[in-house]
């Protein structure tokens, strides 16, 4: 994938927005980014709940995706930018 994040913006604390680099946004209820959780754990669980949690960290990995730290519950997951960017 040849674009990247530009910023991340945080104006609501439940929302997360993604700027990319060829101008698209994307804001996510971080709630329902965590029930997409794809880690090896999450991803073999039939149905998350949708929480109200917040942001507590933002870190790329590489230049493909960004690992999130929630406030509570699962932070392991790594989102790959073709998740992110489908809305
Ligand atoms: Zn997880």
């Amino acid at each position: 994938m040849n674009v990247f994040i530009r910023d991340l913006v945080q104006k609501e604390p439940l929302y997360l927005e993604i700027v990319w680099s060829d101008g698209k946004k994307t804001r996510w209820h971080l709630g329902r980014l965590q029930s997409l959780c794809p880690c090896a754990r999450c991803s073999r669980l039939p149905h998350r709940e949708v929480k109200e949690v917040f942001c507590q960290g933002a870190y790329p990995v590489g230049n493909y995706a960004l690992h999130l730290i929630f406030s509570e519950g699962c932070s392991q997951g790594i989102y790959p930018y073709t998740l992110l960017r489908k809305l």
